[in-house]
């Protein structure tokens, strides 16, 4: 199999990125949440200028598909509050919200804060360095990519570096410079080469954090993402993380949307169930038990088409378990090891366990096989 393309940085909405499809624009909605006319101004967007797909990203951004007049959705996207004033500050703005947020709780006003401390900053920071703004009762991010975050700690806040077993203790007055000091400090002990860079790497190698993070770390409560009520409102899940741009209007008729990075939705204040084609309302749908990415024919490096496998196979994989399948070895979909992985190489599929895409290799099979005989999936010896 040949090495994919590594690109090294992200797409955004002043930045798009050409795919199989053409060209995927992100947009990072502000605090994770998209009121009821920027949902429906998005998915009109996607539909007069896309081919109507809009993703949703491991790290809570949309992704719309297929653009054909990069233009257009920047001026569209102006209109609605999601654009920035230059791309360098977009790539900056990479801050994740816990959609759990209380209006009273001030996850709001550090997001709003942290965005005008990063557009303010020179900081040069590498396009994937993001923040979690992680500040429900217990913390449900820390299985999500982030380099630095701020969780709630008692009456006040503790700023952590990702990676690291102690953090700093903050308040709300105080929580975004520290963050922001720990930004700095990432780049000044040499956490930046070539322009990329990620905290937890940069500890592993040996930095040692500055004096004023050492306080311990508890232990975060496991957290389980699934559909169903909150008390914020309804979560639904999204078929492979993407939505069509119909649904995503009719969504947007029932409530403000918060964007969670476990490709599901937070519909704000709602208590309807919706029934709508590619959402997932219930909590054991097989389909919550795989995932896939893009595949053949929407990304320009796939080596087959991966999603109508996976959602034939989804039945067949045991309860409490996950199946990846990948288009190639780069794994976008699931960087992280799954108990099932298959990826694409042509006319077959490498098949691994408890394995990252790029070290499956237990067994090679053809899709025909996989698909007349699942059990195929379960041959560990
Ligand atoms: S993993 Fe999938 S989406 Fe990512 S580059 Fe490979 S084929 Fe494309």
């Amino acid at each position: 199999m040949s090495a994919p393309l590594i690109k090294g940085w992200c797409p955004g909405a002043l930045r798009p990125m050409e795919t199989g499809d053409g060209l995927v624009v992100r947009v990072r909605a502000h605090g994770g949440r998209l009121s009821q006319d920027q949902a429906r101004g998005l998915a009109d967007l996607a539909k007069r200028h896309g081919n109507g797909l809009i993703d949703l990203s491991a790290r809570a951004n949309l992704q719309l598909r297929g653009i054909t007049d990069h233009a257009a959705i920047v001026g569209g996207l102006a209109e609605i509050g999601l654009i920035d004033a230059d791309q360098a500050s977009e790539t900056r703005r990479n801050i994740l919200v816990t959609p759990f947020w209380r209006q009273d709780d001030g996850a709001q006003k550090l997001a709003r804060d942290l965005t005008e401390a990063l557009a303010a900053s020179d900081l040069p920071l590498p396009g994937k360095f993001g923040f979690a703004l992680d500040t429900g009762e217990n913390p449900v991010l820390r299985d999500s990519s982030a380099d630095i975050r701020i969780e709630r700690a008692g009456h006040g806040y503790h700023v952590l570096a990702d990676g690291a077993l102690s953090s700093a203790p903050a308040t709300m007055r105080n929580a975004i410079a520290t963050a922001l000091d720990l930004a700095r400090w990432f780049v000044e002990s040499g956490g930046v080469h070539d322009g990329r860079g990620r905290m937890r790497k940069h500890l592993a190698q040996g930095a040692a954090l500055p004096a004023n993070f050492a306080c311990p770390l508890e232990a975060a409560t496991p957290f389980s993402p699934s559909p169903g009520l909150t008390p914020q409102g309804r979560m639904v899940a999204l078929e492979f993380g993407q939505i069509h741009a119909e649904t995503l209007a009719a969504l947007a008729n029932l409530a403000p949307l918060r964007l969670t990075p476990w490709r599901m939705l937070l519909l704000e204040g709602c208590d309807h169930q919706p029934a709508l084609p590619g959402l997932i309302i219930a909590p054991d749908d097989p389909l919550l038990r795989v995932v896939a990415c893009t595949g053949a024919p929407g990304c320009s490096q796939a080596l087959g088409p991966v999603r109508d496998l996976a959602r034939q196979l989804a039945p067949s994989v045991p309860s409490g378990g996950m199946l990846h399948v990948s288009g190639c070895l780069k794994g976008c979909a699931h960087p992280g090891a799954a108990d099932i992985t298959l990826v694409a190489r042509g006319e077959d599929f490498a098949l691994g366990y408890d394995c990252k895409a790029q070290d499956a290799n237990h067994s090679s099979h053809p899709k025909a096989d996989l698909l007349a005989n699942p059990t195929l999936l379960m041959t560990r010896t």
